[in-house]
């Protein structure tokens, strides 16, 4: 067959090349189940570790579904991190140790562009699509030059890609390295007003050293066909018209990926320390609805010993019942472990610690849960309002304070704990900028019923329903998915492409 008609006849394919970094792999993994689940090819490309981890995921979605074809493959690409003086098994994010390893490691991403290009070139037909995440920007090069329509992913939400995007245009950085430190500043031409200190503002690679990753990734933007975000529009209508209109390009509104099938949280819960996710849920089923506060920091940024006291001391003080997620990494030293023994101990019944990876949607989407203590990752931010469940702020580095003010001041489903100062992803909480009257007083506000907690509930739940619609066949995700799906089944070639609106 003449490879044109091939194309016509095959459905079209998405290859989707996501950071290796779980909070970049989760979403991009459940946006392939989506495009498999709806006749589109996907194909998701990540290095060994993380694709031996993956496969298990779509194990379970050809055993589900043994009727269709096997439309989801997970390809690995070689990958030498000791190349570049990295631990051999850093393949993911979750292996850095030290701030620094961060550059180094998108250094050493970027030479997958090789290995990539061959897997892309062999493909007969040629893909209709490359979806890749923003930080990967070297798979622009691999695009252009093989004529392939190429959307990006960036993990935030629209209000944050809005704001990072006025600010690039109107050289907010500019403004701000000539004003003192703690000086606010507006986003210029945001629809709502939205204040920033240089600390929060937006932009990601800012840090010394990095910079040329946030340069290269932006020009990729500005050449790309267009954009995809886990959000849907109920949740953002005032700024996904606007980020389309500064962008230039569509935006496709796809979310919450979450929604679409629960991933197999058995893979995820194999490192849970000993409690497994049934025990969790029978835990879960003892207690009264809403009455648990779920607490996670998302999957990289980790609190030394003091940071993690202060955290346990104020859900004790709080007197609510409380799940709280403490990562393998965190655990290390013996006295960490003899202390949260005792924590068990004298929250007995109504505290539960869960140790390593929690399933964290299994959590989210049970009766029990009515809060969610978070560092305001978009994932867990999106993954909690999909599920009707107000939170506690707590946002750490990046987007997050960004993502804060979105939840708060925007939707009004969570409360702030008070933050206004980043912290180094794995080290620089030392000096624990939370304390335990901070968490108390701050849980204690979330689960109490007084009347502005009931209304962060309601306007949850309000939320929670509208993504569920959104997610089904006529709503406004689905009819998304379709059209961007639709919009690439004849051929993969730039001319077939259609806009979003
Ligand atoms: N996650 C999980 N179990 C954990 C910790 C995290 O399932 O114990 C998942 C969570 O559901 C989310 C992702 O990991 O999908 C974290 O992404 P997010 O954007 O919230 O934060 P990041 O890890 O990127 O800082």
């Amino acid at each position: 067959m003449a490879p044109a008609t091939e194309a016509a006849r095959s459905p079209p394919h998405f290859v989707l090349v996501p950071v290796a970094a779980h909070g970049h792999l989760i979403p991009m993994v459940d946006l392939a189940r989506l495009l498999a689940s709806r006749g589109a090819r996907a194909s998701l490309v990540t290095t060994p570790l993380n694709a031996a981890r993956l496969r298990g995921v779509t194990d379970h979605d050809h055993s589900a579904r043994s009727s269709s074809k096997a439309l989801l493959e997970i390809v690995d690409l070689p990958f030498s991190p000791a190349d570049f003086g990295l631990p051999p098994d850093c393949q993911n994010a979750d292996r850095i140790t030290d701030n620094a390893q961060f550059a180094t490691f998108f250094l050493a991403l970027r030479e997958l562009a090789g290995p990539f290009e061959a897997y892309v070139r062999a493909l007969v037909p040629r893909p209709s699509c490359i979806i890749y995440d923003w930080c990967n920007s070297w798979t622009a090069g691999v695009a252009t030059s093989l004529g392939i329509p190429r959307l990006f992913f960036h993990g935030p939400p629209c209000f944050y890609s809005l704001c990072d995007l006025l600010a690039d245009i109107h050289g907010l950085r500019e403004q701000m390295d000539a004003a003192g430190d703690q000086e606010t500043h507006d986003v210029p031409g945001m629809p709502v007003p939205v204040k920033v200190t240089k600390d929060t503002a937006p932009g990601w690679f800012y840090a010394p050293g990095s910079e040329w990753l946030r340069d290269e990734a932006m020009a990729a933007m500005r050449t790309s066909d267009g954009a995809v975000v886990n959000t849907f529009l109920d949740l953002e209508d005032k700024f996904v018209a606007c980020y389309e209109a500064a962008l230039g390009k569509p935006v496709w509104t796809l979310g919450p990926f979450c929604l679409h099938d629960h991933r197999d949280e058995k893979e995820d819960t194999a490192s849970c320390g000993g409690v497994s996710e049934s025990a969790i849920t029978a835990w879960l089923d003892e207690q009264a609805p809403d009455s648990v506060v779920y607490v996670s920091f998302g999957s990289v940024a980790r609190k030394v010993p003091r940071q993690l006291f202060e955290v346990g001391h104020g859900l004790e003080d709080s007197g609510k019942s409380f799940l709280w997620v403490v990562k393998e990494s965190e655990l290390a030293l013996p006295e960490v472990q003899v202390w949260l023994e005792s924590l068990e101990a004298r929250t007995a019944g109504r505290g539960l610690v869960v140790r390593g990876w929690a399933p964290q949607l299994a959590i989210l989407s049970h009766r029990a849960v009515g809060g969610f203590v978070t560092h305001c990752g978009w994932n867990s931010v999106v993954e909690s309002i999909a599920h009707g469940v107000p939170l506690v702020t707590w946002p750490h580095f990046a987007d997050q304070f960004l993502n804060e003010q979105l939840v708060v001041d925007v939707l009004g489903v969570g409360l702030p704990i008070g933050i206004t100062t980043p912290v180094m992803i794995l080290d620089d909480d030392v000096a624990a900028p939370v304390q335990r009257g901070d968490i108390a007083r701050a849980v204690a506000a979330l689960m109490d019923g007084g009347e502005e907690a009931e209304a962060r509930r309601r306007k949850a739940k309000e939320y929670g329903a509208k993504a569920r619609v959104a997610m089904e066949e006529g709503g406004d995700s689905y009819e998304k998915l379709t059209g961007l799906i639709d919009s690439f089944k004849h051929g993969g070639d730039k001319e077939n492409q259609h806009c979003n609106s």
